[in-house]
């Protein structure tokens, strides 16, 4: 019992410089989107196949979370997008005084989207905002279509989400109608994109709705 209110005050918190965060972003003009995984399912190579395919002028910038290391962060760079590493130190997710941390060193740049890559784990990142406008969950065929029955939490909590690897998905006998029943039976609404980072398949698509939440953000004046 004693414990509880002392959750509570951390996520408020938390959620307090989530606000902030997302009032930098609006004053930016940039979209954040927090892309949530477990590990491997390929949120690396989807943020790559998404700057591969963003409309010419629109510029993308990286935060990297990782429990340690910096190899995503170097995949980033070697695309010539700007990113910066947020190394969590064991910890299983990022949180909103880390994107804090960060933003200064990607937002004056002009930057228009910003995707946030969190610590590989379907549970608790979906309980930290970032303050981010996007929840962008990413599944792929070789983890099951039995995911979103055993992570609800996750699910719920997506604006958007991509199934990832569908070009390997005979291979692990997955059941796409099964995967979209149990994200439906939490999360309603939220898009569901069958994507191929490998082959490209889809990826298009996923990409014209992105571009779209951008186009329908209020435009601030840009300062040079
Ligand atoms: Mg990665
Ligand atoms: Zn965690």
């Amino acid at each position: 019992m004693t414990k509880i209110p002392v959750v509570q005050q951390i996520l408020s918190a938390n959620d307090a410089i989530a606000d902030e965060n997302r009032a930098a972003l609006d004053a930016a003009g940039a979209l954040g989107v927090n892309v949530m995984a477990s590990p491997g399912a390929g949120k690396t190579s989807l943020i790559l196949a998404t700057a591969a395919r963003l409309p010419a002028g629109l510029r993308l910038a990286v935060i990297e979370g990782d429990v340690a290391g910096r190899i995503d962060a170097d995949a980033m760079a070697a695309a010539g997008i700007p990113v910066v590493q947020i190394n969590t130190g064991g910890g299983c997710h990022l949180d909103a005084p880390m994107v804090r941390s960060a933003l200064p060193h990607l937002l004056p740049d002009g930057v228009d989207m910003l995707m946030i890559e969190n610590v590989g784990n379907l549970i608790c990142p979906a309980g930290f905002a970032l303050g981010t406008h996007v929840n962008l969950v990413v599944a792929s065929t070789p983890e099951g279509h039995d995911k979103p029955y055993k992570y609800p939490g996750m699910f719920a909590a997506a604006d958007v989400v991509t199934l990832n690897k569908a070009d390997v998905a005979a291979v692990f006998d997955f059941d796409f109608d099964a995967f979209q029943r149990g994200v439906r039976m939490v999360n309603p609404a939220a898009p569901i994109f069958v994507i191929s980072c490998r082959t490209g398949e889809g990826v298009n698509a996923w990409v014209d709705w992105l571009t779209a939440q951008h186009a329908v953000m209020p435009r601030p004046p840009k300062h040079s």
